[in-house]
């Protein structure tokens, strides 16, 4: 048998539990990491690798973290995907008599459960998820999902079914976009559908542990939970795989977190029949909150419509703007709410301020129920719940529907606030072990210990006087240390006078430290009083904080209503600095924008430098834009436009436009721009044509659909006639969505002869020369050409490659090539090319001698030259 140290030893039995995890252990003031644990992460985090002795004389790999600066190395080894167990000293060390100090993990941190703030982003939630699939023979049959924040105690779950449930699951992890997703094993080991997953959206993906045990019990686990009688009342009767999946959540939580998480009280049901879908492309390519390529937030819809002041406010109109919502009605209470507050310039800015003095109250609050908020945290929410009152004031002078049942909520927790008030001092600590913070006045008890401490405290300071004067020894003073306590010292020259009662306690270089009976009887009191000052100080600080605890949902739901606050002057900012208009938004079949402009080109380009467009789309008269124009015209970006301010009027903001009249929307679905899925195994063109198929099969007569150039990952005719049967196929009654379709084939704008409701379109461009200028501006009626040779040329291709391209056009345009006539080597603009006579032309122009050359000799030069170019 291997000799261990016992130490090593209570090493060896908790890591064996978290073998999955970096075990940080607990050792005095350090975190220290052992054997293949030590080696990764003296890695990954530069640290010394050193060794301990484990017992018998062997030696094993160390390294170690200072316990004050734990956060940021744990961050750091999250974020690179690792998971870390964090294994406390459960005693004190100094009152264990015998034996070694009890350890145990007190909480392991993975992405999707990080309390940290260096952990968290202020403006993004930080979800866990886990998703449960059922079986019906061998066909998948449904989904369950549920997910939660931690760092807000939001919890949400629902259920997929129908067909297509794969696509249908990417699409809504896509929005959730999940720090850490768990999943069981048949899931986990489908090796295409974890690359999708983690390539599009998903931070990691964790194997969900113990499903047998969560199985059998998941009912039990969420009335616990949620307190609640059944599944009836949380809404999830008729959603047993949501339930499976919530319970997964809630057990992953439990064995991570070592605690029962109260303030996560309410579930909230996952409905899609509430939100405008957009499935995962279509997020992607719309470029919602994070750009395509580079995957930043500057260029996204979210940075140019958050105008948050508060971290919840940014939460929560990330949330809107990736919900927008069906119904007319909802949308129209926020857009009445946004007109009030932009026309009301200063309730807005006043507002504007107040929110600045708003903490995260949401995570503060999550901090109080885990029982790890310090005083600080306590006085960051007294602050915010401070200013509730002014913010009710303000709220009250707002009319419209939605601020008034934001009002009829309103929770200004002044007993809360006030007991804070009372009971913290306004210099607080950070630390609940520190001094100093409860304010005198309290309790009655606590000041007068505070006052025997502050008198003994003078009483030494008499003391010191006293004794300088009955010694004469004027550089006698009272001294303090950790070790001895109080002294009184006096310097070596006049140590030889010393009274006869000082009892000597220490010898130094430059003098003696004495201690009297008196001295002692007064650190006593001092010490004492302060011990107890501490501890009542401890006492009532958790006391306090247990009651703020039980105001949990309270505070939450006062949090809420200052994030709805913080959004809707958001959306109103943003309106006024940008100049949108409140749309008409109805349950209507009708698209009609006048002036309209792309948020984000518009505010990259500034506003005077973009060209607007119109827009109509409707059932009965105009489905189909077909737009043909050059490359570089402005197509993408006019159909986006498109897409951005019907969604932005969903979500029930104001829009780039001069005005706007936006029916009922059930989808948008987008295919836009080349893109490779090759993790995926997936190529360009088999992208383009699943993407095609999911809207083909999915778009119904009240989607909105942007089809941008099919067909051109394939050869010029498979692509033509693909997108000519996409287009016949969109048009017909059996999809009939209304669609603006960008193509380079102009071949198909024979369409609008053919269909009604088709209407071709362009985008004007105005010849300069032999190059082009960008109007920008739509125009009815197809483009006569695609000028991609003149781009090509802007985009200075070499001047070769131009020549030959204009000669192989005008040959293709000819029909040469239908008769096998391309010819292959250029002819007429040869010239280009010094060759041949051309060269010997060139080299006589060089050889010419102007001076002694007549006008008339120079004349009858360039005759011959001519006439030997033509003969060529
Ligand atoms: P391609 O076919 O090559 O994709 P496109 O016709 O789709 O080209 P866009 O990519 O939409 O062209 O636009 C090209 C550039 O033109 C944009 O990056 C933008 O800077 C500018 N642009 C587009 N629309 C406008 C507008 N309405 N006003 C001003 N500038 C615009």
């Amino acid at each position: 048998m291997t000799i261990v140290t016992p130490i090593f030893a209570q090493y060896q039995d908790i890591k064996e539990q978290y073998s999955d995890c970096l075990l940080f252990f607990r050792l005095g003031d350090f975190y220290e990491l052992f054997a293949e644990d030590a080696k990764i992460a003296s890695k990954e985090l530069s640290l010394v690798l050193t060794a301990r002795e484990c017992g018998g004389g062997r030696k094993t790999p160390m390294c170690g973290v200072p316990h004050h600066a734990v956060d940021n190395y744990i961050a750091r080894l999250i974020k690179k995907g690792y998971k870390v167990a964090i294994c406390e000293q459960l005693e004190d060390p100094k009152t264990v008599k015998k034996g070694i100090v009890k350890r145990d993990v007190v909480r392991v941190v993975t992405p999707g459960t990080v309390l940290e703030e260096n952990m968290l982003e202020n403006n993004a939630p930080n979800y866990l998820a886990a998703v449960w699939m059922e079986r019906k023979g061998n066909a998948e049959f449904g989904f369950g999902l549920a997910y939660a924040d931690i760092s807000t105690g939001s919890f949400f779950a629902g259920q997929i079914s129908g067909d297509d449930i794969r696509n249908k699951l990417a699409d809504e992890l896509t929005r959730i976009a999940p720090a850490e997703l768990l999943l069981p094993d048949e899931l986990m080991e489908d090796e295409l559908f974890r690359l999708r997953l983690l390539d599009n959206c998903v931070g990691c993906l964790t194997p969900c542990p113990e499903l047998g045990y969560i199985r059998r019990n998941c009912q039990e686990i969420l009335i616990s939970q949620f307190k609640v009688a059944n599944m009836e009342a949380l809404g999830l009767g008729e959603m047993p795989l949501a339930v499976i999946a919530s319970a997964m959540v809630l057990t992953f939580l439990e064995t991570t977190q070592k605690r029962t998480l109260d303030y996560i009280d309410k579930l909230k049901i996952i409905d899609s029949s509430v939100s405008l879908m957009l499935d995962a492309a279509t997020r992607r390519n719309l470029e919602l909150t994070s750009t395509l390529r580079g995957g930043k937030r500057k260029g996204s819809l979210l940075w140019v419509i958050d105008d948050t002041i508060t971290a919840m406010g940014a939460r929560l109109i990330r949330e809107w703007l990736e919900n927008p919502l069906l119904s007319a009605d909802p949308i129209n209470r926020r857009l009445a709410a946004v007109e009030e507050l932009a026309g009301e310039p200063l309730i807005l800015s006043e507002l504007r301020d107040l929110l600045r003095n708003l903490y995260d109250m949401q995570r503060l609050i999550t901090k109080v129920s885990y029982g790890n908020a310090g005083p600080r945290v306590l006085l960051n929410l007294k602050n915010s719940l401070a200013i509730q009152p002014q913010i009710f004031a303000l709220l009250s002078r707002l009319h419209s529907s939605l601020f008034g049942s934001l009002l009829d909520d309103y929770d200004m927790l002044e007993d809360i606030c006030s007991l804070l008030e009372e009971a913290l001092d306004d210099d607080a600590p950070v630390s609940p072990k520190e001094a100093g913070i409860i304010r005198a006045g309290y309790d009655r008890e606590l000041d007068e210990l505070r006052s025997i401490s502050a008198s003994a405290r003078q009483l030494i300071l008499d003391l010191e006087a006293r004794e300088r004067e009955r010694t004469g020894i004027r550089t006698l003073k009272v001294g303090y240390n950790k070790v001895f306590g109080y002294y009184i010292e006096i310097s070596k020259g006049r140590v030889s006078e010393a009274p006869a009662d000082y009892i000597r306690k220490q010898t130094l270089v430059n003098g003696e430290r004495f201690i009297t009976p008196e001295l002692k009887e007064l650190e006593e009191k001092i010490f004492s009083a302060s011990q107890r000052i501490a501890e009542m100080e401890y006492t009532f600080f958790c006391r306090i904080r247990d009651r703020v605890a039980e105001a949990a949902p309270r505070i939450c739901r006062t949090a809420e209503i200052c994030a709805h606050l913080d959004a809707l002057q958001s959306l109103a900012s943003v309106a006024l600095a940008n100049n949108y208009c409140r749309p008409q938004v109805d349950d209507g079949d009708k698209i009609i924008i006048t002036e309209g402009r792309h948020p984000v080109v518009e505010k990259i380009l500034g506003q005077e430098n973009y060209i607007p467009n119109d827009t109509y789309l409707d059932q009965e008269s105009q489905r189909m834009m077909l737009i043909t124009g050059p490359n570089m015209t402005g197509k993408s970006t006019y159909m986006r436009q498109v897409a951005l301010i019907v969604l932005l009027a969903r979500m029930g903001s104001f829009v780039p436009a001069d005005s706007a009249r936006i029916g009922y929307i059930d989808r948008i679905f987008t295919r836009v721009g080349a893109s490779d899925d090759l993790s995926g195994g997936q190529s360009t063109f088999m992208v383009e044509m699943t993407e095609t198929s999911n809207i083909l099969r999915h778009a119904t007569s009240r989607s909105l659909i942007i089809l941008d150039e099919i067909g051109r990952g394939t050869s010029t005719y498979d692509g033509l006639s693909i997108a000519w049967a996409v287009a016949e196929y969109i048009i017909n009654d059996k999809c009939g969505s209304k669609t603006l379709f960008a193509t380079h084939y102009h071949e198909l704008t024979v369409l609008e002869d053919d269909y009604d409701l088709i209407k071709n379109y362009s985008i004007a461009v105005k010849e300069k020369g032999s190059s082009i200028v960008f109007l920008h501006k739509i125009l009815k009626g197809a483009a006569d050409r695609s000028y991609g040779i003149q781009v090509a040329q802007l985009a200075g291709l070499p001047k070769e490659v131009i020549v030959r391209a204009k000669n192989i056009l005008q040959q293709l345009e000819a029909g040469k090539h239908l008769e096998g006539r391309i010819v292959s080597h250029p002819q007429q603009e040869i010239s280009c090319l010094p060759e041949g006579s051309v060269q010997e032309i060139i080299d006589s122009i060089k050889g010419l001698d102007l001076d002694s050359l007549s006008p008339l000799d120079a004349l009858l030069q360039l005759n011959e030259w001519k006439k030997e170019l033509c003969d060529e």
